[in-house]
């Protein structure tokens, strides 16, 4: 997708060159034109939000999410793929301020109760369990609140049922991402975030461990084939913060073109997903509260360094891309002090890329165009100098 105001500034460009009878060609207008037609529907649900008083400046998970809510609220023209039926309680785990403070204003306009939990955002290993049984207690709470909202007890022998497939799934999941490690790599970055869904979606399942486990058949075969992602890998990378969703496919395919290959990132390699060990199907509630907690470690950058230092070592990395995500700042927390922390350890260097996981606004091709290739210069020399 790309950019609306990319778009637009095109569009206008051409019918002013138009209007002086300069030759552009008609039929790149009439593709530009039916593209900036095509964006503006899907981005009207980020504009409905903005329509409400929301900043453009907030999240832009937040803007698609509750935008979404509003149009549907409104009765307005939505793909149908696209839908989600409103909903009777708002709840969210508020590992980020604006996490809170959405769901209270989501269930502001749709008039329906809330129940947010607050998650300590930054702590350190000795108030672990301490932040477990404060996040266990209000977990307790929204229980007895849905109990009374739906008239149903919660049956806690399914809930440990869910919990099994969850790890069972999560387990394989990790060993996917694991056999990355092979030279070249079988699976990149963003393989791993796209194959995030299951995980999300289809939780406690016995679908989300079908899928896993013949991901994991494809992946071995890969390593034994040694199939890599790239053509010729010479750059090994790790992501941070959300990816660029509406870039995924672009982004891939410059870096592939340069020979570098995201691996890892913090989005994907972390939380109770990642420290599978730590789900315990006998205790459901303690699983829960440990993953929405385990969330926040990605916030705390001297966490994040050792973490990152380790990922260099195991998957033989060669560079960090710091995605600096416009609306979502929590992620963004001590990007540059982790760029230098690793130069310092590892010897591997850093780039900061400014954009959004979301809004295409905040999203400049010819800056990309300008920063990857400058960055894969410096992995090179980078690569020399550790021979
Ligand atoms: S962490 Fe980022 S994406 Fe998630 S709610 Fe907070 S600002 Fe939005």
């Amino acid at each position: 997708m790309e950019s609306h105001a990319v778009l637009i500034a095109e569009i206008t460009d051409l019918k002013a060159r138009l209007a002086q009878s300069e030759a552009v060609s008609e039929g790149r207008l009439k593709v530009l034109n039916e593209k900036a037609e095509e964006l503006r529907k899907e981005w009207k649900r980020a504009e409905a939000a903005e329509a409400e008083g929301y900043s453009t400046d907030a999240c832009s998970y937040w803007r698609t999410l509750g935008g979404l809510a509003i149009l549907e609220k409104k009765k307005s023209e939505i793909r149908n793929d696209m839908r989600l039926p409103l909903p009777d309680m708002v709840v969210a785990a508020a590992h980020c301020q604006t996490a809170g403070l959405w769901c209270e204003s989501l269930a502001r306009f749709l008039k329906v109760p809330e129940f947010v939990i607050d998650i300590p955002m930054t702590y350190d290993e000795s108030e672990y369990w301490t932040n477990v049984e404060y996040v266990k207690s209000q977990v307790l709470n929204l229980i007895s609140a849905l109990e009374a909202l739906t008239g149903k007890k919660l049956d806690y022998d399914k809930l440990k049922e869910k919990m099994a497939l969850i790890k069972k799934a999560a387990t394989l999941r990790r060993e996917c991402m694991e056999l990355c490690k092979a030279i070249p790599t079988p699976m990149s970055f963003f393989d791993c975030i796209i194959s995030m869904g299951p995980i999300h979606t289809l939780r406690g399942t016995t679908a989300s461990v079908d899928f896993y486990q013949a991901l994991k058949n494809e992946i071995e075969e890969r390593v034994a084939n040694k199939v890599g992602v790239v053509a010729g890998e010479k750059y090994r990378l790790y992501w941070d913060n959300l990816p660029i969703w509406f870039k995924v496919g672009s982004l891939s395919t410059k870096l592939a073109e340069m020979h570098a290959v995201p691996i890892v990132g913090a989005y994907t390699h972390g939380g109770a997903y990642w420290e599978v060990d730590r789900i315990d199907p006998e205790k459901p509630l303690e699983s829960i509260a440990e993953e929405l907690l385990l969330i926040c470690k990605d916030m705390n950058a001297k966490y994040r360094v050792e973490r990152i230092a380790q990922m260099v070592r195991e998957y033989s990395l060669d560079g960090l891309i710091m995605h600096s995500a416009r609306t979502c700042r929590p992620l963004n927390i001590g990007q540059y002090d982790i760029i230098n922390a690793i130069r310092e350890r590892e010897g591997i260097p850093g780039i900061v890329i400014e954009a959004d996981p979301t809004d295409p606004n905040y999203y400049s091709e010819s800056e990309i165009d300008r920063l990857l290739p400058a960055f894969v210069e410096t992995m090179e020399s980078s690569k020399q100098h550790r021979k």
